[in-house]
């Protein structure tokens, strides 16, 4: 197969054969086609869009230019949650214990943060002593005893979409749809689930800003998720303003921990919630998601929740004193507190992008791949969109492990606040549902 007439195909609006994206995807993997072809294929395909058969393909391929997990000798249903991520959203780290204490096995191999989102990786090797680089005999070894692990991703697993994406992020092509779906499938479906679910988000925090994109996006990681036979779901969700009341590394640890311990924000509890309910009817343990809502609240209100956090914690090398008691690590960082200038105001918005770009600033997240993350670093936002606020009471608090980089990060986190009206915004944060072909409105 010549890699030009791929790249002319794409250029002249063709569609390929699987049998040629195939091979196109694995000489990539191999070294045998260069970045320079590689990259004008991408950008043609990118220019003139891809049909469904060639996005199941490029997934398909993309998944088994690596290890796929088997992991039908762990007994159940195994399922996870892919967020497409945003300010705040630590859903996973709560969620993934709530749904294994209520019988549905939770493998879940996540990433780190870049730019304005921040990374699971990061947030749960903010615990001491955690460890996310479990090899997969242990991976699969802690399945089985406790139902639930979470690591990162491995060299095995999905090598084509490592180096599609680093070429993908030097040449304009990371926003196609195709692109993103065949990226993120590749690696959940090598997980070894059993069915999916996942968060699509949109507003200024989330990758798809338009909500008409987040849907798409949801539509089309549906589709080519279930043409693998994975039953799949998407919860469209609201990432205008963070999520929860703290955004960062140990901060978002900790606020995971209260919702485990039956407390939390409101919006981050009905998100959380939501998740698990499909989650736990996905993996046959509820009739439906309302029901599964009900387990999983029962399994934080008698403390199942929070104990198999403590094992995974535990079996992965943390620190469960820490997580036991929050507060007491969070007295290690150093801590500042925000005001505003001039009179009392009303907070009409708080913008989820901005809030990420302060943690950016801070060393919460990473600007590229190579930078470390300041582990205890983070922000507190002490008012929500809707109230008011004067020149004397804080509204945010900011921690860090040294105090170097507070004040630029108090800058940027400042202009995300909008000042003037004393309009909530919704009260929920759940925008759709899309299954079996259809939203639900
Ligand atoms: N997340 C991924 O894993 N891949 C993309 O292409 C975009 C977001």
């Amino acid at each position: 197969m010549n890699t030009v007439d791929l790249i002319q195909a794409k250029r002249d609006g063709h569609a390929l054969s699987s049998d040629q994206i195939h091979e196109l995807i694995r000489n990539y993997t191999h070294g045998h086609v260069p970045d320079y072809q590689m990259a004008a294929w991408l950008m043609a395909s990118f220019l003139n869009g891809m049909q469904h058969d060639e996005m199941t393909a490029l997934t398909h391929a993309m998944l088994h230019s690596g290890t796929v997990l088997d992991l039908s000798d762990v007994p159940g249903t195994k399922v996870d949650k892919h967020s497409t991520g945003g300010v705040g959203d630590k859903v996973s780290i709560p969620l993934a214990p709530i749904v294994a204490a209520c019988g549905v096995p939770v493998p879940m191999i996540s990433g780190r943060g870049l730019g304005h989102t921040g990374g699971t990786l990061d947030k749960l090797e903010s615990i001491p002593g955690f460890r996310t680089d479990l090899d997969i005999a242990s991976y699969r070894r802690q399945l089985a005893d406790i139902g639930l692990v979470m690591i990162g991703q491995t060299a095995e697993i999905a090598p084509a979409d490592k180096k599609l994406y680093a070429l993908r992020d030097v040449t304009s092509t990371v926003e196609f749809i195709p692109f993103i779906a065949a990226s993120i499938l590749s690696k959940k479906l090598a997980e070894g689930i059993d069915a999916l679910v996942l968060d699509v988000k949109h507003g200024s925090g989330a990758f798809m800003q338009k909500e008409e994109d987040a849907r798409r996006l949801a539509e089309t990681l549906v589709g080519i998720s279930e043409s693998f036979g994975k039953p799949t779901v998407a919860l469209l969700t609201d990432m205008d303003q963070p999520l929860g009341r703290c955004a960062g590394n140990w901060p978002e640890v900790a606020e995971s921990i209260e919702l485990l311990q039956g407390g939390s924000p409101a919006d981050l509890q009905e998100v959380t919630f939501a998740l698990a309910g499909e989650m736990l009817a996905a993996g046959g343990v509820a009739s439906n998601p309302e029901e599964g809502v009900a387990m999983a609240q029962e399994a934080v209100a008698n403390g199942k929740a929070m104990d198999r956090f403590l094992m995974m914690v535990e079996q992965q090398g943390g620190d469960t004193d820490a997580v036991r008691d929050p507060l007491e690590r969070s007295r290690h960082a150093v801590r500042h507190e925000v005001y505003i200038d001039g009179a009392e105001q009303s907070i009409s918005r708080i913008d989820a992008r901005t809030v990420g770009r302060a943690m950016v600033t801070l060393g919460a997240g990473r600007q590229t791949k190579e930078d470390d993350v300041d582990p205890l670093a983070g922000v507190e936002l002490l008012v929500r969109a809707g109230e008011s606020v004067s020149p004397g009471s804080p509204i945010a608090r900011i921690w860090a492990s040294t105090p170097d980089r507070i004040e630029a990060a108090t800058d940027v986190l400042r202009s995300a606040y909008e000042m003037g009206s004393t309009e909530s915004p919704s009260e929920s944060r759940l925008t759709d549902r899309y299954t079996n072909g259809a939203w639900q409105g």
